[in-house]
Formats: structure tokens, sequence, C-alpha cells
């Protein structure tokens, strides 16, 4: 049974709900790889101008401890899991996944 990790320091105040409501699937998509999920980044960071993260509607997922190709099929499992009103990119060294419908 694998869960949710948060790297500490990690800001998660003021997250939107509804990118709260994406997380379950999140966590199971790592679990499926007998992995935690680990969120490494919420409202904290340094990330660009106009940044979901500053809005709560956006998080990263480590994947440093992963293979590429096990990164993929992470990305791709989270991405279909969480459907078209998110995105979920495959970064240099994180999962970026953000709520945003439009
Ligand atoms: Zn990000």
């Amino acid at each position: 049974m694998m869960g949710l990790q948060i790297k500490h320091g990690v800001d998660l105040s003021m997250i939107d709900p509804r990118m709260w409501a994406g997380v379950p699937k999140i966590v199971a998509a790592y679990a499926r790889q007998d992995f935690d999920a680990i969120i490494t980044s919420g409202r904290d960071g340094t990330h660009g101008p106009r940044s979901l993260h500053y809005f709560g509607r956006a998080l990263d997922l480590r994947i440093r401890h992963l293979s590429d190709g096990l990164a993929k099929t992470i990305r791709d499992e989270i991405k279909n899991a969480l459907g078209i009103d998110f995105d979920v990119v495959l970064e240099s060294d994180h999962i970026h996944v953000e709520y945003d419908p439009n």
C-alpha cells in the first residue's frame, strides 16, 4: 500500500480543491508502480510569471528515483486518469500537474 509524501517545506496552503481532487489519482498512478507519490512543490518555489503554482492550481512530483521509462509511464497514467481539465507535463526533473480547464 503506497501513499503520498510531501517534501519538507512544501507549501500546500490554499491549494485549489479541484487540484486536491486529482491527488488520489496521482497517488494511484505511482502506487501501481510500487512508489509513493512525492510532492516537491505547491505554492512555493520559483516558477514562470503566470504559473498556476501561485494560484494553488499546480503541483510538482518527484521523478529522480524513477527510470526514464517509468516516469513516462506514470506521466501517461496520470494524464489518462485526470482527463482534459488537467495538464500533465514531464519536465527534466519532475512531473508538473495543473488544473487548467481552459
Ligand atoms: Zn510545476
